[in-house]
């Protein structure tokens, strides 16, 4: 169930923020007060750019999947079991190309058909420079907006996460697959044609996308030759002076003036925070 309490102050465990695409992106911040609920509420955040909110650590933290306090957050918001029995917590999802379903040591098999035995794309990205990734059909764009991505477009559209990561890992000897924060949240943008680079990378590594395509069956691959770019704007007036990650958890209170919202970092003069990272710490948040 959701909720949106329109209020200004919130309190409870920290979730994904929210997004939405719109002329410049929409950001929600979200809580579930009730770490043992699914019901969430959700704060605008937009209308607070510009304005000083405090978000103040409670000092605890519960487990995002089954609710437990627990003294660390594992995987990204999880308890040290959960993160050890979850499918979604396991090596694999960070690493696409070693997935294990086929060998039948899925974690949970019932998740890996319905997150991983699906249609993936594979896709160029410019966050701070061009990056490959690769993403579930249904999370196309909130991945790219996760990622802070100024534009984006998909290359290919294969059967199974297993065979997004084999390709992902074939143009990585190519380009980066990894964000560089510091310069996102510095807001050091390079121009990339993105476009051409995908051109450019389908005829250097054309011999081995035509081996991956035989091995995988042409049925599953399907090379997108001129799929159209995705522009990604952000609610950013003014960018961190310096490259420096608030640690909430050190910090317990962060009060400043928010400067804007990229991917999933709030930003101040000071630095930023990467509010993905406190996902089920416990937390108030207020605009003031
Ligand atoms: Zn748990």
């Amino acid at each position: 169930m959701k909720k949106n309490t329109g209020s200004i102050v919130l309190e409870g465990n920290i979730e994904k923020l929210r997004t939405e695409l719109n002329d410049k992106v929409q950001y929600q911040f979200c809580v579930r007060p009730d770490p043992n609920s699914k019901e969430i509420e959700l704060m605008d955040m937009n209308p607070l750019i510009g304005s000083k909110i405090r978000i103040e650590f409670k000092g605890l933290i519960h487990c995002t999947f089954c609710g437990r306090e627990t003294k660390k957050s594992f995987s990204g918001g999880y308890c040290f079991p959960c993160s050890q029995s979850l499918a979604q917590c396991d090596l694999c999802v960070l690493r696409p190309h070693t997935c294990h379903y086929d060998n039948g040591t899925c974690r949970e098999p019932e998740w890996g058909e319905k997150n991983c035995m699906i249609p993936h794309y594979v896709y160029l990205s410019n966050t701070t420079g061009v990056k490959v990734g690769i993403t579930k059909h249904t999370q196309i764009p909130t991945r790219w907006i996760d990622q802070g991505a100024i534009e984006a477009i998909p290359i290919l559209k294969v059967g199974t996460r297993y065979q997004s990561g084999v390709f992902e890992k074939l143009f990585s000897q190519e380009v980066d697959d990894k964000t560089n924060w510091r310069s996102l949240i510095t807001g050091k943008i390079t121009q990339i044609d993105l476009e051409s680079t995908r051109d450019r990378l389908f005829e250097i590594l054309g011999d081995e996308i035509d081996e991956l395509e035989e091995k995988f069956g042409g049925d599953y691959v399907e090379i997108l030759e001129d799929e159209s770019l995705t522009r990604i704007n952000y609610p950013v007036i003014n960018y961190c002076s310096k490259a420096k990650s608030l640690n909430l958890e050190k910090m317990e209170v962060i009060e400043d003036e928010l400067l804007g919202i990229k991917g999933q970092y709030f930003i101040f003069e000071t630095g930023a925070i990467n509010i993905r990272k406190y996902i089920g710490y416990k937390v108030k948040i207020e605009g003031l």
